[in-house]
């Protein structure tokens, strides 16, 4: 195919690239389209350890579970096409284990080298895995590569057992109801008290945990695995708490990820939990761009630099590298935090900052699982969760992912003047007009 090669015929030898995008996710693909769409005619090198064209990590689960078809993991084709259609050069199944940003050369685990005049690092993140998980490996499954969809798929597809899912995060859950769906025996346990301890407040959290028990989902909270041990084709894990032991056939590690970043060098770019970038995506290095969960951008509602592991984020990130790697001097303000999730029947959205507001307006039914939720600090409102409330969560889903990526504000109370949905909560909810007025 021309203007494509492949990994596995790569030997070791030098080339000069003018760009070199590392990773092949959504920040990487955004990047390329952005930097062609702004003119940039010179030659794309795309280095990835995976062998397949770009995917989508959140689709992992809804393939394993038959929602979906292979195909449809991959956002940008499953094919070649799009790295023909930009004119990139694809490296695939060729890992990068070094990056030097005074040589400006990234190298592969093959001994390949590619020298850059400007290089966007793009390659997102993976599941932690804690070390005493790292000997019973055959028993763990993680949820993030196509691999591991398919490992994920043949395991629901197989005979029911007993599984054990660390992470009450929003992976966590998918993983929960693809499990409970398939008629799994589920125990799902997190050192938090509570099930997303980051993004809802607890009294929401409470309704959440009430719909998994109700599904027979033993929880297992405030406590984390302390051992494991393995016998017999299974698995017994061992809490820190007075708690009973739990005996699985297999685990299921949503606890965390952390930057794929390994291959850079601390003394020559700045490095934090991620890698630290500016608004332009501008690493601490001339010519070192980086996007997406790989990088620490900007938490628009605190200021602070932090990883905002979202896939909407991830490509205005990229967007925003590819253009100023074109030359086109262009920001991207950053994002809030947010999960939009559908699990189980039931609908959640949290925004912002639960945790650390000065007043609230809380409603709560737990006849029908319903919940709402906004919390404001200084009259500037700034977190939200909803659960199960229909008459808003079209607006609030559209208000963020198109507008507030667009047009950052750390202002969410712009969402509550003159608009239909909201008069809508207001007529099922006289108490929330009342409120808002008052913190106006
Ligand atoms: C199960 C699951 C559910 C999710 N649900 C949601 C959701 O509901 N909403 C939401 O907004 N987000 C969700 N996310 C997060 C979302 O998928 C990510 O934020 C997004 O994919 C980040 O894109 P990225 O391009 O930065 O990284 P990735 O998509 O991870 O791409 C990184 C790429 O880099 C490659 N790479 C890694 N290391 C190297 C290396 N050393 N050398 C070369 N290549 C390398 C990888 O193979 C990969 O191709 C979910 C994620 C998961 C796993």
């Amino acid at each position: 195919m021309p203007g494509v090669k492949v990994g596995a015929q790569v030997r070791r030898y030098c080339m000069t690239g003018n760009y070199v995008v590392v990773g092949n996710g959504c920040a990487a693909m955004e990047g390329i389209k952005a930097a062609r769409e702004n003119g940039y005619k010179g030659s794309i090198c795309l280095v990835s350890d995976l062998l397949q064209p770009s995917y989508n990590p959140m689709l992992v689960t809804y393939f394993a579970s038959g929602k979906i078809d292979y195909d449809m993991m991959f956002p940008y084709g499953n094919n070649l096409d799009f790295y023909q259609e930009h004119d990139v050069k694809l490296y695939l199944g060729s890992p990068v284990v070094n990056l030097d940003a005074e040589e400006k050369s990234v190298e592969t685990a093959k001994g390949f080298k590619v020298y850059y005049d400007k290089c966007l690092v793009a390659t997102g993140s993976s599941p932690v895995i804690p070390p005493s998980f790292h000997n019973i490996s055959d028993y763990v499954y993680t949820l993030r590569t196509i691999d591991d969809a398919v490992r994920f798929r043949k395991l629901l597809n197989g005979e029911k057992k007993k599984v054990l899912v660390v992470g009450a995060s929003m992976v966590g859950i998918k993983a929960v109801e693809a499990l409970i769906d398939k008629g799994f025996d589920v125990c799902l346990v997190d050192f938090a008290k509570y099930i997303f301890p980051m993004i809802a407040h607890k009294n929401c959290s409470l309704l959440i945990q009430d719909i998994l028990e109700k599904k027979d989902v033993r929880l297992r909270f405030g406590t984390a695995v302390e051992r494991i041990e393995e016998d017999d084709n299974k698995v017994t894990a061992y809490f820190t708490d007075e708690g009973p032991c739990e005996t699985a056939d297999c685990i299921i590690m949503c606890a965390g990820v952390k930057s794929n970043m390994s291959f850079l060098d601390p003394e020559q770019v700045e490095l934090d939990r991620g890698i630290i970038v500016n608004e332009y995506m501008e690493t601490s290095c001339p010519d070192l761009y980086a996007a997406g969960d790989v990088a620490q951008g900007r938490d628009i509602m605190t200021g602070e630099q932090r990883i905002i592991g979202l896939w909407s984020n991830g490509r205005y990130q990229g967007r925003t590298a590819g253009m100023n790697m074109a030359g086109k001097r262009m920001k991207y303000h950053g994002t809030l935090p947010h999960n939009i999730t559908h699990f189980l029947e039931h609908d959640f959205i949290g925004i912002g900052n639960i945790l650390n507001g000065d007043d609230m307006y809380e409603e709560i039914d737990e006849e029908n699982n319903r919940y709402a939720c906004f919390v404001w600090k200084d009259k500037k409102l700034i977190g939200i969760n909803l659960l199960n409330i229909p008459e808003i969560s079209g607006l609030l889903k559209n208000f963020i992912v198109k507008g507030l990526v667009t047009k950052p504000t750390a202002d969410l109370s712009a969402l509550a003047n003159d608009n239909l949905a909201m008069n809508k909560m207001y007529n099922k909810y006289p108490r929330l007009e009342k409120k808002f007025l008052e913190m106006r």
